[in-house]
């Protein structure tokens, strides 16, 4: 099976991680902070360990400021719900994934006005109107850092020099670039980061995390047992217990830290080469096929891994349907939980198939893939 699917989730995972969720589930299977004996202490080890690494990885200066999340969706409602107020105005892009677009949308049932700032059709940011809606200065911009659908990198850095200048909280959803994109908080002004443990961290499912810098509170969506402060039926406001309640998932933790390792040791910088280097393949390949419509930017800058296409007259789901029954090759079409970006590419109708390359593809596979779709157009719509 050839998978290009990694933006969804990563497959396969290096070697190390199986093996760290397995040792873990067998050996630091206690319950973390919530116990004085030594398997416990191990198990609270580890987090710490994986919260320093992660704090590594992002800049983050201070690792009691990151909390596990379940994935980045989950990190997203935290910040959102956790620091929009009745009242308050946020700022988005319409290249958002629903993680963003529907949390907001919730936001905005409850009295948080919502500014949605355009993206032309390759999905490149209007700086000019996002500049001019933070002069407006919202309680915060909440944006991705890079789309799903077009792999379109989004000018973090630059918004996060206008929001600091105005006061405003900048939220990254870095779900489609931790591990792969330089990310640096304080040098990017980054105020909250989320991420999913489970892409290009290389992670298990059901891993993910949210940074907040120290200056910013985010009231917890969840409350419970923290193993902090046991005498008091109140929650701990203090970092990281405050939000982290109830028990973690330790494997999954005890995976991403492998994860982690994997990355520090190979270099995100290899990695994103690699990466680039299939995707510089994948575009050349589809580009040269006359039926392919190829959505983003057509060259390697400014983008991920993630390449979106369409076939004259044929349907993205049935091109999906094929190289997965004929050549099984595993993709991903239709919206990608992303409207507002299909909408801004003009794809909405028709939706698009994508192609995410990861680390362990290699080129021979993207061959295959190239060589399958080509025989698909030949057949015709
Ligand atoms: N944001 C973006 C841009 C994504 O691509 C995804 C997942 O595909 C998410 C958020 C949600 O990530 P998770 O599945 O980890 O919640």
């Amino acid at each position: 099976m050839i998978y290009l699917d990694n933006a969804a989730t990563t497959w396969p995972k290096p070697e190390s991680v199986y093996q760290a969720v397995d040792q873990c589930l067998r050996t630091r299977g206690a319950n973390p902070g919530r116990g004085g004996h030594g398997m416990a202490r191990a198990a609270s080890l580890l987090l710490y360990e994986t919260r320093e690494a992660l704090a590594e990885l992002f800049g983050i200066a201070d690792a009691n400021q990151l909390v596990f999340t379940y994935n980045a969706t989950d990190a997203i409602s935290m910040a959102v719900m956790g620091l929009a107020d009745p009242g308050d105005s946020i700022v988005t892009t319409s290249m958002e994934h629903n993680a963003v677009a529907r949390t907001l949308r919730l936001a905005q049932s409850r009295g948080v006005t919502i500014h949605v700032i355009p993206c032309d059709s390759t999905g490149q940011l209007d700086m000019q109107a996002m500049a001019a809606a933070i002069r407006q200065k919202p309680k915060a911009v909440v944006m991705t850092h890079a789309s799903n659908v077009t792999g379109t990198i989004m000018p973090v850095a630059e918004v996060g020099k206008l929001t600091k200048e105005q006061g405003v909280a900048l939220v990254v959803d870095a779900a489609q670039t931790a591990g792969v994109e330089d990310i640096h908080v304080a040098d990017m002004g980054i105020d909250i980061l989320a991420f999913s443990g489970h892409k290009g961290l290389l992670g298990p499912q059901g891993t993910g995390g949210l940074y907040i810098h120290e200056a910013i509170t985010v009231r917890p969506l969840r409350v419970g047992g923290t193993g902090s402060l046991s005498e008091s039926d109140l929650q701990p406001e203090f970092m990281p217990d405050s939000l982290e309640s109830g028990t973690p998932n330790t494997p999954g933790i005890a995976g991403l830290n492998a994860g982690v390792q994997f990355i520090l040791q190979t270099g995100q910088a290899a990695i994103r080469a690699k990466e680039m280097e299939l995707t510089g393949q994948l575009l050349a390949g589809l580009l040269a096929i006359p039926a392919a419509s190829v959505y983003g930017r057509l060259d390697l800058l400014g983008r991920t891994a993630v390449v979106s296409f369409t076939l004259k007259g044929q349907d993205s789901g049935q091109i999906a349907h094929l190289l997965d029954q004929q050549y099984a090759i595993a993709c991903r079409s239709g919206l990608h939980c992303a409207p507002w970006a299909h909408k801004t590419i003009g794809t909405l109708e028709t939706g698009t198939v994508r192609l995410s390359p990861g680390y362990f593809n290699t080129q021979q596979e993207i061959e295959q893939a190239l060589a399958a779709i080509r025989e698909i157009a030949a057949q015709g719509g």
